[in-house]
Formats: C-alpha cells, sequence, structure tokens
C-alpha cells in the first residue's frame, strides 16, 4: 500500500479531537481527523451530563482545575460567538447533615484557589425560596455552572476545524502504526484502508487512548498509564416535571459527583451518574440499579415519587486510576514527557473534559509549536 503523508493527524472525533483539529487547523495546518465510528462524538462526548462546570472540584495546580476554569470561560465565550444552545442556570450543592458541611466549605475554598470566586452559602430558608422541594440543611451556590447542548456545540467546532481545511474521516480505526525518524505512520482499516505518515499525531482516543499508544511500534510503552473504565449509569424520571429550575449536587462521593440532578435544554431532569467500576464497555443500564438512586435522591428530594424512574443511558468514565485508588489528574503527554517529538497523547480525560476542550485544545496547540 502507498504511503500517503499528511501534516497533522487527530485521532478521535469526540469533543477533545474535535476542538484540537480547531486550532492545529487555525494554526494553518494540514490536519486529518481519523474516527472508527460513523459520526462525530458517538462515544464519551454524547454520553455525559452536558454540564458547563465552574472548576470547583480539582485539587490546587492540577491540569483539571487549570483548563475547567479557563475552559468554561472560552466555552461560554465560544457558544455565544457560535449560537450554540446552552443557559447559565447554576447549580446547588447541597449538605443534607450538618457533618456534610465542612465538605461544602472545602470544596468552597478549593474553588477559590482556582479562581472560582463566585461560591456562596446560601442558607436553608434561601434555598427554600429557591427550590421549595430540596430538603437540606444549607447549600453552596454556584452561579457559572450552566448546561449546553453538547451536540451543537460539536457541530460548531466541526465548522470551524473545516472552515480551517480540516477533513474528517469517518469508519476509519486505526489499527497500529510505528514510530518512525521522519515521522509518525499509521496503519488505518475500515471503508478506506491506507497507510498514513504523519508530521504530527495528537491522540485524542478517550477510553481507547492506551490501547491506541501501545499500538504504536517504538513508542516508550513505560509512559502509557493504565486504563479502568468507569460507567456512570442515568435515570430518567416518567410522568412528571421536575420541580427544580436549577442543578442539584449531593456533597461528592469518591469517583464521582453524586447521584446529582440536570436538566437538560428541553426541561427534561435526568438523575446519575452514579459509580461503577467495569471490566469492558457496555453501556446498557441495569434497571434494578435505579433502587440506589430513590435512597440517594430522596436524601435530597424526599418527594421522589415511587416507580418513577426509568433507566436512561450510560456513560463511561476513562480512568487512569483502579477503583479504591486515589483520583488521578488528566494527562496530556507531549515530546517533553515522552520524548516523541509531533506526538501528543491524551490520557483519562474524564468529567470535566466537556468543559475543559478548547482549554485542553490550545494547550494541545502550544506543546506541538513549542
Ligand atoms: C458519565 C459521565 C459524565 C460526564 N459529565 C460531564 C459534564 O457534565 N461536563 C463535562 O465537562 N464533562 C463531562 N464528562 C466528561 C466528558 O464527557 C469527556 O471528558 C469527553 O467527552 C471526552 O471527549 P474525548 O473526545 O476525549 O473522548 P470521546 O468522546 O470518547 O472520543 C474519542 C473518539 O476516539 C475515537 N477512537 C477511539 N479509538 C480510535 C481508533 N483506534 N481509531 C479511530 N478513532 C478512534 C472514538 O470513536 C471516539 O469518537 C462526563 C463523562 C462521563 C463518562
Amino acid at each position: 500500500m502507498t504511503v500517503e503523508h499528511v501534516d497533522a493527524v487527530v485521532i478521535g472525533a469526540g469533543v477533545v479531537g474535535l476542538a484540537c483539529a480547531r486550532v492545529l487547523a487555525q494554526q494553518g495546518r494540514e490536519v486529518l481527523v481519523l474516527d472508527r465510528n460513523e459520526a462525530i462524538g458517538t462515544e464519551t462526548s454524547s454520553r455525559h451530563s452536558e454540564v458547563v462546570h465552574a472548576g470547583i472540584y480539582y485539587p490546587e495546580g492540577s491540569l483539571k482545575a487549570k483548563f475547567c476554569v479557563e475552559g468554561k470561560i472560552k466555552l461560554y465565550r465560544f457558544m455565544e460567538e457560535h449560537g450554540v444552545p446552552f443557559k447559565r442556570i447554576g447549580k446547588l450543592i447541597v449538605a443534607t447533615s450538618e457533618e456534610q458541611i465542612p465538605a461544602l466549605q472545602q470544596i468552597q475554598e478549593r474553588g477559590a484557589k482556582a479562581g472560582v470566586d463566585d461560591l456562596v452559602f446560601r442558607s436553608h430558608n434561601e434555598v427554600v425560596e429557591m427550590e421549595p422541594e430540596l430538603r437540606c440543611v444549607t447549600a453552596l451556590w454556584s452561579p457559572s455552572t450552566g448546561i449546553l447542548d453538547s451536540h451543537s456545540y460539536m457541530l460548531a467546532l466541526q465548522g470551524d476545524a473545516e472552515e480551517g481545511g480540516a477533513m474528517l474521516a469517518f469508519h476509519a480505526p486505526v489499527e497500529g502504526g510505528r514510530i518512525d525518524e521522519d515521522g509518525i505512520e499509521l496503519v488505518v482499516g475500515g471503508d478506506g484502508p491506507m497507510v498514513l505518515k504523519a508530521r504530527t499525531v495528537v491522540n485524542a482516543g478517550g477510553l481507547h487512548a492506551q490501547p491506541l499508544a501501545h499500538s504504536l511500534a517504538n513508542f516508550p510503552v513505560d509512559r502509557i498509564p493504565p486504563h479502568h473504565y468507569c460507567k456512570g449509569n442515568y435515570y430518567t424520571l416518567s410522568g412528571m416535571r421536575v420541580p427544580f429550575s436549577h442543578l442539584i449536587y449531593p456533597a461528592p462521593e469518591q469517583a464521582g459527583l453524586g447521584v446529582h440532578l440536570t436538566i437538560d435544554l428541553g426541561g427534561q431532569a435526568r438523575f446519575g451518574p452514579d459509580v461503577e467500576w467495569i471490566d469492558s464497555i457496555d453501556y446498557d443500564v441495569d434497571p434494578a440499579r435505579a433502587d440506589s438512586f430513590y435512597a440517594a435522591v430522596r436524601s435530597y428530594w424526599p418527594g421522589l415519587p415511587d416507580n418513577s424512574l426509568q433507566p436512561g443511558y450510560a456513560g463511561i468514565r476513562p480512568k487512569i486510576q483502579a477503583k479504591g485508588e486515589p483520583a488521578r489528574d488528566f494527562m496530556v503527554q507531549g515530546p517533553r514527557e515522552h520524548g516523541v517529538p509531533g506526538l501528543v497523547n491524551l490520557f483519562g480525560i474524564e468529567s470535566p473534559g466537556v468543559t475543559s476542550s478548547l482549554a485542553i485544545a490550545d494547550h494541545v496547540g502550544d506543546l506541538l509549536t513549542a
């Protein structure tokens, strides 16, 4: 097979891959985006909460804190400029007992350190005025949290990338490759099998980023972190409209943010995601898991009727750490980290990946021009 030469390849047309393709195309580079599926954003980027996060949960100095806060500002501006539907509806993080208040105080302090200085405590009475059906002793109010239409956002990213000259190829799985002195060779299968030689490759393969890195001969394998799957199941509310107009989050748990209530732009409520560590990718939502949701949701909304939750959908967090291990940061690996010129690997891009996407992409663009 003849080898086609291309300047830059982005593997993965999820939200992060598309944002990276946009930046590289806007830098005037020739960009080809490869995705093994049939359309943009068919994996984790269409299986999440569609929340623009404020940037308050992440350790000081972490990439998650930095990219989320920067990304939020960039994302709101981008959505305004591109007509992407969103609403800055704000969120209440509730303490349902006195014991949970220190956790909320910690979030407020951590948020302030990351540059989120608009978090304020609302008393029980103030909360009841905002949300009469909510049960809590107090709540932390985050006014900069919002919701977005994430598919419209990805379409807008694709539009910008294509306007900058980027091309997208679907049914184009990268099956392996090799790192050579003069670039990175990629073997692409699917509808139009080909061998590509690229000067630059961005591995934005999401849940598959680690296997992808392993499939590149001559890549230093000791640089590839482990990968684990942590599923988040969602349930929707049937037969009634939810009596809330803001996002409602409990105090966070170890591997996720707790079973929260989000509302989409159409007003549809969903509860989740929960935390289910799994060994292989599987998006089925077990109706039986709803049982634990009733208890979790009723801790802050006692009015949740019996039998009102139905299975919605599931997303899978691409984790670097295993169950029970401390949370890990996003891992953005450029040439300085792994020694391969022109290659960037994006590992562990779980939440807040959508919110952070424009900031991650700018960082990737910088790594590749440095
Ligand atoms: C339950 C859950 C809730 C979340 N909620 C939020 C939220 O509210 N707000 C927020 O900011 N973030 C949230 N996130 C995080 C966010 O969804 C992700 O960070 C983001 O979608 C990751 O995008 P991505 O482009 O890195 O990966 P993906 O969307 O997974 O894209 C990777 C792409 O790579 C392609 N690919 C993989 N391997 C190959 C290959 N070999 N060849 C070609 N193509 C390949 C796949 O087909 C896929 O399209 C949530 C995540 C989960 C799981």
